[in-house]
């Protein structure tokens, strides 16, 4: 055996070592790895075939025995080259299906399956035979048609890796690039070595890329070790980007549009990439189909607007701008849109129900005293009258004896409506408890206050509720209170239930005002 010989074995030798050893290093610590670090380790199984095959060639002393060796070393070598793509594809966060994956393993099964079946086809190598010089392991071959196919194909492998690791350097933060520069060399160095091996700068009928090999593994077994390079992976960013719910447009600090997510696309379809580069504001009419403007986009705000969405309901976003600096020190912004209409209406109901009430629709108690509040001591400030009415219904615990609770609901929701249609938006009318309502009316003396409630009552007894069971009247007794300078509303609430306790001693029906006389109507 020359001295060459002894020097490749032994180079291809530690190769397979290498490889061997970050193989199992990296599976047996799989656990503590993100997902990717899977395809690492086919990738670098199929390494050790190509190597471990390798070196057995060059030991072999007999045809059938190189024979054997080659197709070992061709179950490795072209699945290597292909599951190195797949795993930068794979760490680059670039969208990949399964099938796409296995098609990319397509030529590398005909490729092994060629080699092997070699001696039947001659497609593969036209000629392959000992060299009648030098002898074992030394090979005179004549390619064939496939070998070039396979040439090709694992080398684009192997530079489409390189070429795409090398597109992502520039946008990579520095945490990374430690990570990115190892794959990159590790890439290289197969690829100039195969490329001198091509034009023949490299020893005679021996290949050499399994020589170097164990430099790329290496360069692998410290970026796994030191710089993390399966557990923290530039990716993230893409993968997360376009699966934040949020639909986000990156703007530049002009206000152009740089990028968007897969969010913004889905809520704005008209968005294109051919908006790229253009003014935010100009594009954003034709995306939003003509919403509101979106105002300030350079600078930190938060807006609400509206939009119609597909499913043709209006959808409230929440619009926020975040001021953003990348990795080249260049500033833009961030503009995200937060889809928030579930929550508006929830918003919306609460806010209702606070201020309304369920079984009516009109203003609760709570709302009365809020409205009305501010109302008394606007009114009083200007000198204008306000008075307050409170009604109680008559007899309401009979009905709900007689008829059952639910047509007693019927009556109350009937008595709502009445006041409400009668009142037609004037005075604050409000449930103030259970069978009572309350209306404070600005501007309004007690007279008139009293004389709009005797008309409200002939309202009331004049429309009975129909029911299923027969007509239902029901009747209102009702205590008036006008204000004076001085008087809060809980003292007019005072005054205005003991005019309505007047009203129901005095035989319901009727209506007192607080100088507790029972008003006649005249009208
Ligand atoms: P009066 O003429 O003296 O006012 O007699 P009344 O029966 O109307 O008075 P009372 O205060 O004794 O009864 C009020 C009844 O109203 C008692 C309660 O069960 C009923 N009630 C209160 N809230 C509701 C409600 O939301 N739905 C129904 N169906 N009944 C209610
Ligand atoms: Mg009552
Ligand atoms: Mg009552």
């Amino acid at each position: 055996m020359n001295s060459d010989l002894t020097a490749a074995i032994t180079l291809i030798g530690t190769s397979t070592v290498l490889n061997l050893f970050l193989c199992s290093y990296v599976y047996i610590k799989r656990r503590h790895f993100t997902r990717i670090a899977n395809v690492f380790i086919l990738h670098s199984f199929f390494s050790l075939i190509y190597c471990f095959g390798s070196v057995f060639a060059l030991m072999s002393e007999t045809m059938a025995q190189m024979t054997v060796w080659t197709v070992v070393l061709y179950a490795g070598m072209p699945f290597s080259a292909a599951m190195g793509l797949l795993f930068v594809i794979t760490y680059l966060g670039i969208p990949f299906s399964k099938k796409a994956s296995w098609l990319l393993m397509v030529v590398p099964f005909i490729t092994f399956w060629m080699v092997a079946t070699n001696d039947f086809h001659h497609l593969h190598y036209r000629v392959y035979e000992l060299d009648p010089v030098l002898g074992a392991p030394y090979v005179h071959q004549e390619i064939g048609i496939w070998y070039v196919f396979h040439g090709l194909y694992t080398f684009g492998c192997m530079m489409a890796a390189f070429l795409l690791i090398l597109t992502r350097w520039r946008e990579t933060a520095s945490t990374y690039r430690p990570q990115l520069l190892s794959l990159l060399v590790g890439q290289l160095i197969p690829i100039v070595t195969a490329f001198l091996y091509l034009v023949g700068l490299t020893p005679y009928g021996i290949d050499p890329v399994p020589m170097v090999l164990w430099l790329t593994s290496l360069f692998y077994l410290w970026s796994a070790a030191t710089s993390r390079m399966f557990s923290l992976i530039p990716i993230a960013k893409d993968a997360i980007f376009n699966s934040i719910n949020d639909g986000v447009a990156v703007l530049d600090q002009d206000g152009r549009i740089v990028e968007f997510n897969g969010t913004f696309a889905a809520m704005f379809p008209s968005v294109s990439s051919e908006m790229f580069g253009k003014s935010f504001q100009e594009v954003w009419p034709l995306l939003s189909g003509g919403a509101e403007p979106i105002k300030n986009v350079q600078l930190s705000m938060q807006q609400e607007i509206q939009l119609s969405g597909d499913d043709g309901r209006i959808h409230t976003y929440q619009v926020r701008t975040s001021h953003i600096q990348d990795v080249s020190k260049r500033k833009g912004w961030l503009l995200i849109f937060t889809d928030f209409t579930e929550l508006k209406q929830l918003q919306d109901k609460l806010e209702h129900y606070a201020y309304y009430d369920e079984l009516t629709g009109i203003y609760n108690r709570r709302a009365f005293f809020k409205h009305c509040e501010a109302a008394l001591q606007s009114s009083l400030e200007n000198k204008i009258p306000f008075t307050l009415i409170l009604a109680d219904l008559d007899h309401f615990k009979k009905i709900n004896d007689t008829h059952g609770h639910a047509i007693g609901d019927e009556v109350l929701r009937h008595a709502a409506a009445v006041c409400r249609s009668f009142l037609s938006g004037q005075g604050w009318l409000a449930r103030y408890g259970g069978e009572e309502f309350v209306i404070g009316l600005e501007g309004c003396t007690e007279s008139e206050g009293a004389e709009l409630a005797e008309r409200l009552r002939k309202q009331l007894e004049d429309h009975p509720l129909h029911t299923a069971e027969g007509s239902i009247t029901v009747t209102f007794s009702l205590g008036i209170a006008g204000a004076e300078a001085g008087k809060t509303l809980h003292q007019l609430l005072v005054e205005a239930d003991k005019a309505l306790y007047c009203s129901k001693e005095t035989g319901r029906n009727r209506v007192t005002t607080s100088g507790r006389n029972s008003f006649e109507f005249t009208g």
